[in-house]
């Protein structure tokens, strides 16, 4: 999608470190860290939220789970815990129109969320 910014950064058009990427998923850190580790793990493909998940897209939710495990253990959050948010929609509070797991560790997140 021309105007979405996580397709810029997943197709390049934006210079990103991806801690990791491969044919189908980026991770990248948050530009705004809400926790000493933030990062974010994106399809590549434009997916406006959970809400929009096909039963081809389904297939990505594995590897998903897969890469959010790989990096908070390389990472170091993964024995002190972590959390993973998703969110969807207005009353979620997503900005941006683009599915995205965020990943928040390092330190002790307060629940429930504001
Ligand atoms: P949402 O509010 O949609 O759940 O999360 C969007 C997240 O994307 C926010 O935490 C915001 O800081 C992050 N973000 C927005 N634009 C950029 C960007 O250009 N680069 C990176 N790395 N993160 C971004
Ligand atoms: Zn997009």
């Amino acid at each position: 999608m021309a105007e979405c910014v996580f397709c810029k950064i997943a197709g390049g058009e934006i210079p990103t470190e991806f801690l990791y990427q491969d044919e189908h998923l980026v991770a990248f850190k948050d530009i705004n860290p809400q926790a000493p580790v933030h990062f974010l793990v994106v399809p590549k493909k434009h997916i406006p939220n959970l809400l929009a998940i096909n039963d081809d897209d389904v297939k990505l939710l594995p590897a998903i789970q897969k890469i959010i495990v790989q990096l908070t253990g390389e990472l170091g959050i993964a024995e002190g815990g972590f959390r993973v948010v998703v969110n969807t929609g207005n009353h979620g509070g997503q900005t941006v129109p683009h599915l995205h797991f965020h990943v928040l560790g390092g330190r002790l997140l307060d629940w429930p969320p504001g």
